[in-house]
Formats: C-alpha cells, structure tokens, sequence
C-alpha cells in the first residue's frame, strides 16, 4: 500500500491511499512512533534491547517542519525541535495510521 498524496493539515498529516481510503495522523502519534534507534532502541544480534531513558519532549517535538520523501517507499519527517532520524516505510505508517483509528 501506497500513499498517493500525503499533506500536513493542522495537527494531523492526512494520508490518501492508494486504494481510496484516508489516514489521519496526529503529529503526536506520528512523532511518538517514531521508528529510529534512539526513540526505540536498538535490538543486538542476541535480541537484547537497548534504549536510553526515555527523554521528556518538548512541544516543539510535535511541530512538524517538513516531511521529505525516502525513495519510493519511505517519508522522514523533520520535527521542529531537530529531530529527522526517523524514516517511515509506508507500510509502517499505515500500521500507525490504523492504531490511531481503534
Ligand atoms: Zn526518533
């Protein structure tokens, strides 16, 4: 699944599908699911978890600056307190976009 067009509006991103249906997704969410190795940690080749404290974050944290394309299969959101280090697959940000709707 492909997004076709992905906008920021407000406090949301709103995902249209490739199969027609739309996502919203609250910066918040977005950004608390960030996938890169110092929000979720890193998992060593024995399956050992490693992750930092979890680090209090800033509004600014939730302010979207821009989002950039990965090839063809990824976004990377920039956040406002200068964080980028997450990359999205589509297919990772439809399983958020669906948590957020339960
Ligand atoms: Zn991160």
């Amino acid at each position: 699944m492909r997004p076709l067009d992905i906008q920021p509006i407000g406090g949301e991103i709103a995902v249209r599908w490739e199969d027609g249906g739309e996502s919203f997704i609250p910066l918040e969410t977005l950004r608390r699911a960030c996938p890169c190795a110092g929000c979720k940690g890193e998992v060593d080749i024995m399956g050992n978890l490693y992750k930092g404290p979890d680090k209090p974050l800033s509004p600014a944290a939730f302010q979207l600056v821009r989002l950039s394309m990965v090839g063809t299969y990824a976004v990377q959101p920039v956040w406002a307190d200068g964080h980028d280090a997450g990359i999205f697959s589509f297919d990772y940000l439809r399983r958020v976009a669906e948590a957020g709707d339960k």
